[in-house]
Formats: structure tokens, sequence, C-alpha cells
């Protein structure tokens, strides 16, 4: 019997109940799937990094822990946790949740789409938008959802650069790695996007130095997280123009407060962490299936590098 237990207070546990059930009987295990479970019964534990569950030394028999989100920046630097960490990668739910928001906000900036849609002086400015092999968009991290962006938008006809800590091939995307590639992707990019995790290696990578290389006029995409951004050199780029327009998702501080400057400047979206989610119907196979992996005493999928922080 392989003990489960669904510690994700982000999550809601019914969404989540039904989906986890249907991909573990598929495969083939059998299990006890609780949100209450004796600790030191627990086999493995489907997490979210807000979990009531932050000190895991009462699991002396605890396998692995199973991340439900891409993101693991709240749960790396857990010292307590001494067994193998996993992060989603969903293609099916997460990945492409991400791919269509970036798509569709890449496209709102490429074809100025916000100057038809308000347009109070009712200006008829018949100027064309460039065709998309005319606008060069560059990919900071080339993981999972990176990769999957830039497959898409090379599918579109836009010339992809992309950044990564090890190199990477791809087809038909130029691919930079470490800290001299960062300077040769943003070099005349017009659309940033930022696919990064938050990492000690990543915070405020883009500052007034990296905000001056792309081209002038350039958007700046961020679903990756909040603190890849020092917000007032963001905000003196925007001024200045250097910036065109910023869509953020993700930031320092969420929800955003109130009072911070991003929602009343003119020049910024704000979304509110909804570029992607992890989805409870795909989300529930990549879980079983790592148990299944597990059991198995096969390597488990979507391993967490702990020292590198993703
Ligand atoms: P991956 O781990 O698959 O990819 C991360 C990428 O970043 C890799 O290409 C990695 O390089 C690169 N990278 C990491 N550190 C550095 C560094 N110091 N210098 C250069 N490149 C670096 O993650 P995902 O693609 O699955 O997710 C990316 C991020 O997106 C998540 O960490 C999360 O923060 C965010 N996210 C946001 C969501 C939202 O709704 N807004 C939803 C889901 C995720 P390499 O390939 O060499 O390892």
């Amino acid at each position: 019997m392989t003990n489960i237990l669904f510690a994700a207070r982000s999550e809601k546990w019914e969404d989540y109940e039904g989906p986890l059930r249907s991909a573990l009987d598929a495969a083939g295990l059998d299990y006890r799937l609780s949100t209450e479970l004796p600790a030191a019964e627990v086999d493995y534990i489907v997490y979210a990094p807000n979990s009531d569950v932050q000190d895991f030394t009462p699991f002396t028999r605890l396998k692995a822990v199973l991340n439900l989100w891409a993101g693991v920046e709240g749960i790396t630097g857990n010292e307590t946790l001494t067994v193998p960490l996993t992060r989603m990668v969903d293609e099916d739910g997460l990945t492409q949740g991400m791919v269509e928001w970036v798509t569709g906000h890449t496209l709102r900036h490429h074809l100025g789409m916000d100057a038809h849609i308000v347009n109070p002086d009712r200006e008829w400015d018949a100027t064309p938008p460039p065709l998309s092999a005319d606008r060069p968009v560059t990919i900071l991290g080339m993981g999972a959802l990176g990769q999957a962006c830039a497959k898409a938008l090379t599918a579109l006809g836009f010339p992809v650069t992309g950044w990564s800590r090890t190199q990477k091939e791809l087809p038909g995307v130029i691919c930079h790695a470490g800290d001299d590639g960062l300077r040769k992707a943003l070099t005349d990019a017009q659309i940033v996007i930022l696919l990064l995790p938050d990492t000690p290696a990543t915070l405020n990578l883009i500052d007034a130095e990296t905000l001056a290389l792309p081209a002038r006029g350039a958007f700046l995409i961020n679903p990756g997280r909040g603190p890849l951004i020092d917000d007032g050199a963001l905000i003196d780029a925007l001024d200045a123009g250097q910036i065109a327009h910023a869509t953020l998702d993700v930031f320092r501080v969420e929800p955003l407060p109130e009072d911070h400057p991003f929602w009343s400047h003119p020049r910024v979206t704000v979304t509110p962490h909804i570029a992607s989610t992890t989805r409870p119907g795909t989300a529930a196979r990549v879980i079983a299936e790592n148990i299944r992996r597990g059991e198995a005493g096969e390597p488990l999928l979507h391993l967490v590098d702990r020292d590198a922080g993703y």
C-alpha cells in the first residue's frame, strides 16, 4: 500500500481528488490517498509551497515530494526536506496555458491592438503593423515553458532567440547561454519574454543595464517571477520610452499592493498571476506517473536541482 498525502492549501482537494484517484487507478497502484494521514506512514506528498506542511521531519518514510506548481522557490530552501522534490511539467495543461497567454500578449503588442481597442479620438491611423518576421522576440528561460513558447512563436513567423543557463539546440531558434549570451540575446530584441525561475542567480536580472539592451520601444512580458525585475529600473525605462509597454503577470509581492506604481502606470498591464495554472485533469496524470515510477524504482521525472534552485 502506497500512502499519499495531499497537502496543497492553494489547490482545492475537491478538484483534485477525482482526477488523482482516476490517474492512480490507471497507473495500477495500490494506494491510500487523503488530506490527513499519520506523518510516519506517508510515502509521497502532493504539495504546493504554501502548504500547512513546512516541517518534513516527522515524515520518516517519505520517498518524494511532488510539487503541483512549476515554481519551487518556496520550497527549495527548506532544510527539513531531504528526499527528492519534483515540480510540475504538464504539456497538455500548464504548458498549453502558458503558450496561449504568451502568444496572445505577444500578438497584442506586435499588432498594436491597444490603439484600436481604445481610440476615443476616432483616429484613423492606417499604418499596418509589420509582419512577425520583422519582429525579433527574445525568451529568457528556455525550459519546459520557454521552449514551448519559442516553438509556437516560431510557427507564427517570429524570429526567436532564447537564453538559458546551459546551451540549447532548437530548430529555428537562435540559442544563447551563460552570462555572455544574455547580452547577445537581449540586444535589439523588440519583444522580451521572461520565463525564468526565481533563484538567487536570476534576482534583478532585468535592471537598468539589461533594460538598455533591447531595441528602443521594446515590449517586456513577464509571466516568470516578480523578483526577476528591478521594479524601479523598469519604471525608469518605461518613462524614458526605452520600454514601450510592460505586461506583468507576477510580482515581488502578490497580490500587487494597491499603491504600487505599476497599477497606475499608463504603459503597464497588470494581470493577476493567471498566465497559466496547474489543471487537475492533466496534472494528476503527471503525479501518478511519478508515483508509479517511484514505486517501480525508476527515476522520477521533473526533478528539482535544489542547489540550482529550480
Ligand atoms: P524550467 O525549469 O523548465 O526552465 C527554467 C529555464 O530557466 C531553463 O531554461 C533554465 O536553464 C533557465 N535558467 C534558470 N536559471 C538561469 C540562469 N541563472 N541563467 C540563465 N538561465 C537560467 O521551468 P519552466 O519552464 O517550467 O517554468 C519557468 C518559470 O515560469 C517557473 O519557474 C515559474 O516561476 C514560472 N511560471 C509562471 C506561471 C504563471 O502563471 N505566471 C505558471 C508556471 C510557471 P537550463 O535550461 O539551462 O536549466
